[in-house]
């Protein structure tokens, strides 16, 4: 073993990631000092309502959003999705009779917020529109445009696809995407949460109308998200109660939260950024490169075209492979990895991204493996990464041998 590896390695950054020192700290006074609820009218809550409307301010900084009324927080990307997808619903539906369909149009390799949103409004008579990847996971504008046209007569609420896959890392060609549905007249709206903090995004040069983000995935701390929404988009509240969030998402704020959120993101954004993104794409191409080479019968999934794919993000497919096994194999090697998406665990289905890119066949879909990278790594820890994962890629592949 390399002396200066540790003795477990974290490689499910795309699952979630530790809270950043400067987080913490931006975080600690409100949590017994400054504990003012922001609705209320003595000192402590004035100090914390202004805090948060300065915080509002830096995230909508952060992401290009002309007003920080465009930033609405929430406890995270589940519930950005949700709201999104079920408040352009309901604000339809003010004016739609139920008898008439609303239609949704989305992509079949969106995270299962979005997806399974969509399915749960099929009882409201929403209809989903799948748009399918090419065998790297990019969605086609021209996919787009087409569904788009078939619908001309419809009510259209939304066009989502997300802005880079959480399973493969394939970041999709947001501001064509964009383009395409403004020419139908129908709003763009992205889950970024696998996005934001990994590469600069700024909503309004890219035509994003609509946006979910979540702290968890940049160093933030868990529960907390936000949901960008452009001025002239009309969606209906998700929480109705004490009027917060300018009554579009009821509940108190969690003041503590959105500090180490916004500093979380900071950091993210800060000036060695682009450095850091370039040195950790490197480490994930080292890492797939060692990998592909040592191991037989191993192809990586997504796009080999490294400036359209997540830094951090190296997945494979590892044919006559139970993935299930080899996550355990790798937890015994001292290594945390996923197969599939984290969120889908326990659940011996093969990923629907997987399937969607190509890969149907079961000796090949079962052994998904998702390695994602930090950018605190040092090359010594990812090339200590590589050696056991080789390691128990094969020890996977002779013991599932006797179930293949
Ligand atoms: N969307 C994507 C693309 C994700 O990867 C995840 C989490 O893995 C989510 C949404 C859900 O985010 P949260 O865990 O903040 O609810």
């Amino acid at each position: 073993m390399n002396s200066t590896a540790p003795a477990y390695i974290y490689a499910d950054n795309a699952a979630t990631t530790p809270l950043a020192p400067e987080a913490l700290e931006a975080m600690s006074p409100y949590l017994n000092k400054e504990y003012g609820n922001p609705s209320g009218i003595h000192r402590l809550s004035r100090q914390n309502a202004q805090a948060v409307a300065k915080l509002r301010q830096s995230m909508a900084n952060m992401l290009g959003a002309p007003s920080p009324q465009e930033i609405y927080f929430t406890s995270g990307g589940t519930e950005s999705d949700n709201w999104i997808i079920r408040g352009r619903i309901d604000e339809l539906r003010k004016s739609i009779p139920l008898e008439e369909p609303i239609y949704v149009i989305t992509s079949a390799i969106e995270h299962h917020a979005i997806l399974n949103t969509c399915k749960a409004l099929e009882a409201y008579n929403v209809r989903t529109e799948l748009l399918q990847p090419d065998n790297e996971g990019f969605i086609d504008p021209r996919s787009l445009n087409k569904a788009l046209e078939n619908h001309a007569d419809d009510h259209v609420a939304l066009v989502t696809v997300m802005y880079a896959n959480n399973e493969i890392g394939t970041i999709e060609a947001i501001q064509s995407l964009a383009t395409v549905a403004h020419k139908y007249d129908v709003p763009f709206h992205t889950d970024a949460v696998q996005a934001v903090g990994h590469t600069d995004i700024n909503v309004e040069e890219l035509g994003i109308d609509a946006l979910s983000l979540s702290a968890h995935k940049f160093n933030g701390p868990h529960g907390i998200g936000a949901l960008y929404v452009k001025s002239r988009l009309k969606i209906a509240p998700l929480m109705t109660g004490g009027g917060q969030e300018r009554g579009m998402r009821s509940g108190t704020e969690n003041v503590a939260a959105i500090a180490g959120m916004e500093a979380a993101l900071k950091k993210s954004l800060g000036i060695d950024a682009q450095k850091n993104r370039k040195r950790l794409s490197k480490l994930r191409d080292r890492l797939a490169k060692r990998i592909l080479e040592e191991t037989e019968d191993v192809i990586m999934t997504g796009t080999g075209n490294s400036r359209k794919r997540l830094p951090g993000n190296a997945s494979f497919c590892c044919k006559d492979v139970d993935g299930e096994l080899l996550m355990v194999l790798l937890d015994k090697e001292g290594v945390a990895a996923s197969t599939g998406s984290a969120c889908n665990t326990g659940s011996t289905e093969p990923s629907h991204v997987i399937r969607a890119i190509g890969i149907n066949d079961p000796k090949w879909n079962k052994g998904s493996l998702r390695l994602s990278l930090s950018e605190d790594m040092a090359q010594e820890e990812v090339d200590e990464l590589a050696d056991r994962t080789i390691r128990a890629i094969k020890k996977a592949r002779l013991l599932s041998g006797m179930s293949f």
